[in-house]
């Protein structure tokens, strides 16, 4: 089994779920008393909240590949980058480490491809449903990517920062979400993806009439797969 680098705390509500489907996924492969091999560096995501409002990406990038390489050097054979928004500075780890990389929006495309959905929302922080490196990176797996409009963004986005990454989950901010969604399908998503490792804690399946893209249980499994495989 190959030891996986996890760089999270992006928020902690989602990267304990990280570790717990990670192991999880191996003890449903392995059996017995398998747990999974891993080596994680947790940040104070407010700095990184910090860093993200000011634009700071360079530096935030900095921050995260030198982080990634210690982790390489500690054994890491993998490495998994437990948010969406900042795969704004994928590049910058890829090019400090030379173990593999596994993209978020790559296990969250061959997902969609997987289910032949051809259409999907995309929900997430501004930056992720805003910026190119996230929509152009689905695109060019073949998918029509749309974002909700400039209410619904503020929406999703503000929910996220005021109240998950917090451990806040409340019946009114799903409510809010299931709306957006609900103007997404109607605007002609077949699928919906929740491109916040935070969304799935709001948002289970069963409250979807169509396909749901989870991606931190996306990005687990797909960690379990290359872990083992
Ligand atoms: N975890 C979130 C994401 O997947 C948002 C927090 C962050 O900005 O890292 O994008």
């Amino acid at each position: 089994m190959r030891t996986i680098g996890l760089l999270g705390g992006m928020s902690w509500e989602s990267s304990i779920e990280y570790e717990r489907l990670i192991n999880e996924g191996v003890r449903a492969r392995l059996g017995g008393t398998a747990s999974a091999d891993l080596l994680i560096r947790s940040y104070n995501f407010a700095e990184i909240e910090e860093l993200q409002a000011a634009g700071g990406w360079d530096e935030a990038g900095a921050r995260l590949a030198a982080d990634a390489r210690r982790l390489q050097d500690a054994g890491a054979e993998l490495m998994v980058l437990c948010t969406n928004t900042m795969h704004v500075i994928a590049p910058a780890i890829e090019a400090a480490i030379t173990i593999p990389f596994l993209h978020l929006a790559d296990a969250t495309a061959a997902a969609v491809v997987t289910a032949e959905v051809g259409t999907v929302g995309l929900l997430g922080t501004r930056y992720t449903m805003e910026l190119d490196f996230y929509r152009e990176r689905l695109r060019h797996r073949g998918l029509e990517v749309m974002v909700p409009d400039e209410p619904g963004r503020a929406t999703v986005h503000d929910i996220i920062y005021d109240e998950l990454v917090r451990g806040i989950v409340t019946g009114e901010s799903k409510r809010r979400y299931l709306d957006v969604i609900a103007q997404l399908v109607e605007r002609g998503a077949a699928g919906i993806i929740a491109g916040c490792t935070e969304i799935e804690l709001l948002i289970s399946p069963d409250d979807l009439d169509v396909a749901y893209f989870p991606t931190t249980r996306l990005h687990a499994e797909a960690a379990v797969t290359a872990a083992l495989d």
